[in-house]
């Protein structure tokens, strides 16, 4: 059975260290049922959604900018659009999913950087 990442756990974690006051409604570690039919990064842990919660700290306008910084993002969902980072220098393309991901951005990790439990960049903030 597939764990969560550290590196994913890490993530989640420093967020709610930064603003312990935020929903965390939207937020997801592994796949449930329904991913589970699908691939998803998140079915192998290493993926993260964080909820979109702007009046408590968390605006993934904002957060899924920050997020790119880090080296180990595969890839980002947010608002309607992707980034991937294995295609850098092609910026935010659209994304027509059938999930739009507004209440939440979704993050994939590569899967070789997983167990990397450094602190995400919003650790970094100040509350
Ligand atoms: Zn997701």
């Amino acid at each position: 059975m597939p764990q969560p990442s550290a590196a994913c756990k890490r993530a989640l974690a420093d967020a709610t260290a930064l603003c312990s006051k935020r929903s965390r409604i939207a937020d997801r570690l592994m796949g449930d049922a329904a991913h589970q039919k699908r691939k998803s990064d998140h079915n192998d842990g290493n993926a993260f959604d964080l909820t979109h919660d702007p009046e408590n700290g968390v605006d993934c306008h904002f957060f899924s900018k920050l997020v790119l910084l880090d080296f180990r993002v595969s890839y980002v969902i947010w608002n309607r659009r992707i980034y991937n980072a294995d295609k850098a220098g092609k910026g935010w393309r659209p994304y027509r999913g059938k999930n739009g991901h507004t209440h939440h951005m979704h993050v994939s990790v590569k899967a070789a950087l997983r167990d990397i439990a450094l602190p995400w960049p919003w650790a970094s903030l100040e509350s």
